[in-house]
Parts: C-alpha cells; structure tokens; sequence
C-alpha cells in the first residue's frame, strides 16, 4: 500500500448519484489505491468500470468487500440490512462500515447488529445531493464545501471514526459529528418535511391538471417550477426515508400544520402584518444561509 493513501482499498455498495460521486472523489484526490464496487445491477456495474471511476466491479457483494479497510453502505435505507447480511461474513477484521443514508437511527438498527466483532460502524451523510439517480449522476466536486455528518454510536472506535472523517475532508467536505437521533430531528426539518411538502404540492397540481387542461405545467411560476425539482428525486430512497425517520417527521409534521392553521386563520382575517413579520423574518434565514456559503 501507498504510504499516501488513507485506504488501501475502499469498496462502495450501490453505485449510483452518491457511490459514484464517492468514486469519482477518492480517485480525483487519490484517497485509496483502489475502489471495487458492488451493486445489484450488473449495468450500473458496467456503467462504472466503463466511467473509470473503480477498479473492479459486479454483483457479487462478498467479493467486492474483499480485503476493504473502508466499506460504504450507498444504497437506499430500506437495502441496507439486506446488503450487511450478504457482506458480513467477508469482512476484513478491523474493518471500519460506514454509510450516507439521509436516517442515521436505522443504520445503527439495521446493521449495527450484523457486524462481526472488532469490525467498527462509523455512520455518516454527506448533506449534498441532486435529484438524479444512478452511477452517470455522480461528480466529484459534489461534497465540495458541503457539511458531512458521522454518527458514530457511543463507544465506537476514534481511530476508525477519525479515519472517515479524513476521508469526507479529503472529498472537500466539513464534518460535524452528532447522536444519531439528532440528526434525524434537524434533518426531519431541514430535508425530509421540504420534500414530504414538495411531493404534496406537486401531487395536488397533478390530480387538478386534467380539469385545467394543462394550464399547470404551461404556466408554471418558479415557486412550482422548483417544487417540481425537489419532488422529482428518488422515489425509492424517499419512500425508505420517510418510512424509516417516522417519529420525527411525524413531529415535524405537527408543528408546521399548526403553523399552516395560523397562515390560514392571519389570510381569512386579512393579518396583514402578521403576514408581513413572518415573512421577514423568512427572508433573513435565506440571508443566513448564503452567508454560510450553503447556496449561492
Ligand atoms: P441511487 O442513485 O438510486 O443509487 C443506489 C444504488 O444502489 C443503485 O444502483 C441501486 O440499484 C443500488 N441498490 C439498491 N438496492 C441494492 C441492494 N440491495 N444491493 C446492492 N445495490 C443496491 O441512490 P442515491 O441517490 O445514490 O442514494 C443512496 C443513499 O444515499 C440513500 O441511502 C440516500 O438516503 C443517501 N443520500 C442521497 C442523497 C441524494 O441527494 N440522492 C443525498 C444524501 C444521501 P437500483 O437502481 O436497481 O435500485
């Protein structure tokens, strides 16, 4: 092994947007000797080697975890018990799993238990993304300056946790560590109510385009136009988020309906300013988040 690498060899399970990002990242900075791929689909495999961003892939999950010092889970939430089950076993010992899925309480759940003794679970997510799918999505700039958050479970070795962190840095990204169930409360907020909203709006717009005879997608003002966007990502990955993170979206969930109930109630009785406040203050978290260089 490079004395230079920080993996010898890092396998990716599931090749699609985030795999393939990761692929195209590791070999852009040169952060392991090699990168071998599993997937369950031999052309998302094909598709892989033929991008150059790996050096062996197929379907075989065993064989594609190998010697791996590094093996991260990218499939959706819902495949990731199904995929430690068939990799367990062939683990090398000492080997750190890691994994992006947007929920971090059922990696723990799902996979935790799977693992063999003195093998070590250092969960992560990278908090970038775009709405497409598959291994020609992926880019390598894709976590440049964006956040990654691990959840490591109490106990889990520093070493191992610190070695992950060393690669989303190597990848561009900024790392924050959090308790698993943290994360899925400021990400409840900040991801899966947006889409769960987006996959609303898009959906009441869809069932009502028949009797306005097209004129929704004809004269789509930008509000809907990027609603659109959110709620044409991945509906398999979302299904898997929504069904996996339910208590705090649930939560989520409340607290805006009753915060819906208000707008609606300020609208009927012509609030003006009540109107107005909320949206200034509205305005000023946009501000913010440019500030912090997480939207241009
Ligand atoms: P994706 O583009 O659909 O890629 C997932 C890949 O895994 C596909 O090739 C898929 O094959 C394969 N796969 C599915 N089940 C499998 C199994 N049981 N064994 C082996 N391979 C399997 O999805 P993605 O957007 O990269 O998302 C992957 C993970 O990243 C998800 O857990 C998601 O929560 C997380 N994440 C996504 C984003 C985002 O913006 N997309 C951002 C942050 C984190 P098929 O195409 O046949 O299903």
């Amino acid at each position: 092994m490079s004395s230079t690498k920080l993996f010898n060899k890092i396998a990716l399970i599931g090749i699609g947007l985030i795999g393939s990002s990761i692929a195209h990242a590791v070999r852009k900075n040169g952060l392991a000797a090699s990168v071998s791929v599993g997937d369950i689909r031999q052309d998302h495999c094909d598709k892989a080697l033929e991008l150059g961003c790996c050096d062996q892939a197929g379907t075989n999950l065993a064989l594609a975890v190998k010697d791996a010092d590094l093996v991260v889970l990218c499939v959706p939430i819902g495949a990731n018990a199904e995929v430690a089950e068939k990799i367990a076993a062939h683990l090398k010992p000492g080997a750190i799993v890691s994994d992006v899925g947007s929920v971090k309480q059922a990696v723990v759940r799902d996979v935790g238990p799977l693992l063999p003794e003195g093998v070590h679970l250092v969960p992560g997510h990278p908090i970038a993304g775009t709405e497409f799918s598959g291994p020609e999505a992926g880019f390598a700039e894709l976590f440049q300056g964006r956040w990654c958050i691990l959840t490591p479970p109490s106990g889990t070795d520093e070493e191992a946790t610190a070695k992950v962190a060393a690669l989303w840095r190597g990848m561009g990204s900024m790392i924050e560590i959090m308790d698993p169930s943290h994360h899925d409360m400021v990400l409840a907020i900040t991801s899966h109510l947006p889409h769960l909203i987006a996959y609303t709006i898009v959906g009441t717009a869809s069932n009502l385009e028949e009797s306005l005879k097209g004129e929704v997608i004809r004269y789509s003002a930008s509000g809907f136009r990027d609603f659109t966007r959110i709620a044409a990502s991945d509906p398999i990955m979302w299904r898997d988020v929504f069904l996996n993170n339910r208590d705090a979206v649930l939560e989520m969930l409340q607290r805006f309906s009753e915060d819906l109930t208000a707008l609606q109630r300020a609208i009927r009785w012509g609030e003006g300013q009540a109107l107005e406040d909320l949206f200034t203050r509205t305005r000023a978290i946009r501000r913010g988040i440019i500030e912090a260089k997480q939207d241009s």
